[in-house]
């Protein structure tokens, strides 16, 4: 599709780098990628029954980085089997001793920092900026948090007790992958339980390196399991009988396929699902503040972001300078090699998913959107797409309704705080929402009225292992984070 750009303006292109090209600055911490991971079942790395592998491809430069075991049925069953054997010893370990654990475990993902951001990079196609700034130490944050809550369990709820649940299962998507395992593990361990985890398809690497640093960290054998594999595994894994509860994050279509499959049965169930949260900009709002917000909202992982401003809402009188802005600010984001420290918008995790956002981005100019991309070049291999920007656009557009996953941003617009209100809750999911605007007490209006589990106001994508993260309607139900979160793997007596 043909890119548009604005006009040149050659005193802009100065500051903003068009001109002035950066060097290279490449990342050049080694990640140690072994060539083949197996199944880390009971303390072991294990081979597969099935005796198959997978490939797991670099979205930086489509190159195979590593095998991975598939695991089918027999060995899922064999890791629960593990995972119900070492509960019950895990159980017995007092709250002060399974916080060291997650202590050291927090500690130990410090120590190898830059090794795990290099793996995570590479294998996702995230930039390395992100993995090292974001991914790795917010990781190692939940261990902590978690660490903190291991022998306090008895002050979580006054006059009752917390007991853990037994065995759970968890599944995790590519997007956070060893954000996700950490939002998964640290909770379920912190309050006494054992699990059977599978990491993403397209993103194992960084699941099956964390088992190193189970063993470093002396995790008694059995108490954390992995199973790598696809849908297959998934749909092993949250079927099996000595699961207690399962967690799952990703799309809202396969969490809907487990809740049907899980009714009836007695196990618990929280799903971490889709959203396409509306970034709401009143009037009085700072505008250039907001504008960083809206990239930053947008753009961040490349959009593969469940929480992600999908749905720009502008009040109708300064939607002509917010779109001017966002456009200039549009051309300055670097796209392309992840591995370099100065790339904003790294590589699509999957050529799947590229696929997916081209599609979408079709349909949207199909439909009679205007679209907006500045001209960058991109990597000839690998995977990758334009920040993209669509104005023009309606609440009936596929754009507007679909979550994208990808770097497209829609922009609508809206006259009074009742009508952003209602365009911002027309939609079946419910996750996250921004709101800009100077006024205290419209913030609070708004958070009050808008459906969705996480409201950011005058900022996007803050996070805190503290603050219970989860969603409303489509968008799944269960919190991660916090007490709320904590209370997920927990029965209280
Ligand atoms: P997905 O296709 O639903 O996959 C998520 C995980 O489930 C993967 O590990 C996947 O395996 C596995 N899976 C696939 N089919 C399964 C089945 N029938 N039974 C059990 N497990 C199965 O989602 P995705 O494309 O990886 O991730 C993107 C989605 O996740 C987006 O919709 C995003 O909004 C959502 N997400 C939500 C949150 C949140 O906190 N709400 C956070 C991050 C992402 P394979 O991929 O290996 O096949
Ligand atoms: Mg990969």
């Amino acid at each position: 599709m043909a890119a548009k750009t604005s006009k040149r303006n050659p005193a802009r292109e100065l500051f903003f780098g068009n001109l002035w090209e950066y060097d290279p600055a490449p990342e050049t911490a080694a990640p140690h990628i072994e060539p083949r991971y197996r199944l880390f079942i009971n303390g072991k790395h294990t081979e597969p029954k099935t005796k198959k592998y997978f490939d797991s491809i670099s979205p930086r430069n489509a190159e195979k980085l590593s095998e991975i075991a598939l695991a089918g049925p027999v060995d899922v069953n064999a890791a629960y089997e593990a995972a119900a054997a070492a509960f019950e010893k895990w159980r017995k370990v007092p709250g002060a001793e399974r916080g060291k654990y997650l202590y050291r475990i927090a500690r130990l993902l410090q120590d190898r920092a830059r090794e795990f951001a290099v793996a995570e990079t590479l294998d996702g196609g995230k930039p390395i900026k992100e993995s090292r700034d974001f991914d790795v130490p917010m990781a190692a944050a939940h261990f902590f948090y978690h660490a903190g809550w291991a022998d306090k369990l008895d002050y979580a709820t006054p006059g009752r007790m917390l007991m853990p649940l037994g065995v759970v299962g968890q599944v995790i998507p590519w997007n956070f992958p060893l954000l996700m395992l950490a939002w998964k593990i640290a909770p379920a361990l912190a309050c006494g339980n054992t699990l059977v985890l599978k990491p993403a398809e397209t993103t194992s690497i960084t699941c099956m390196k964390f088992a190193s640093i189970l063993e470093d960290a002396g995790l008694p054998p059995g108490v954390v399991n992995f199973v790598t594999g696809a849908g297959e595994t998934g749909h092993a894994l949250v079927n099996h009988p000595l699961a207690k509860k399962i967690a799952f994050t990703g799309s809202t279509a396969v969490g809907k396929a487990i809740q049907r499959s899980l009714a009836g049965s007695s196990k618990r169930l929280t799903l971490e699902l889709g959203g396409k949260a509306a970034n709401i900009v009143f009037d009085d709002a700072a505008i250039d503040q907001a504008v960083e917000g809206i990239i930053n909202g947008i753009f961040f992982n490349q959009g593969h972001v469940c929480c992600a401003g999908s749905r720009l809402l502008v009040q109708e009188s300064i939607a002509a300078a917010v779109l001017g802005k966002l456009k200039i600010r549009m051309r300055s984001l670097r796209v392309g090699d992840p591995m370099d420290k100065n790339t904003d918008i790294g590589a699509i995790n999957s050529q799947k998913q590229l696929k997916k956002i081209t599609e979408l981005v079709e349909s949207g100019i199909a439909e009679g959107a205007e679209i907006h991309q500045p001209s960058c070049p991109l990597p000839d291999k690998g995977y990758y797409f334009p920040p993209t920007l669509f104005s023009g656009v309606t609440l009936s557009h596929r754009i507007a309704r679909e979550e994208i996953f990808g770097p497209v941003l829609s922009i609508m617009t809206f006259r009074t705080p009742e009508e952003a209100v209602e365009k911002a809750n027309n939609t079946p999911y419910g996750l996250s929402a921004g709101v800009w605007t100077d006024k205290g007490s419209l913030i609070l209006k708004m958070s009050s009225e808008l459906k969705a589990g996480v409201v950011w106001a005058n900022t996007y994508n803050k996070f805190d292992p503290a603050s219970p993260f989860g969603g409303y309607k489509e968008s799944g139900f269960g919190r991660e984070g916090g007490k709320q979160g904590l209370l997920e793997y927990a029965e209280l007596l």
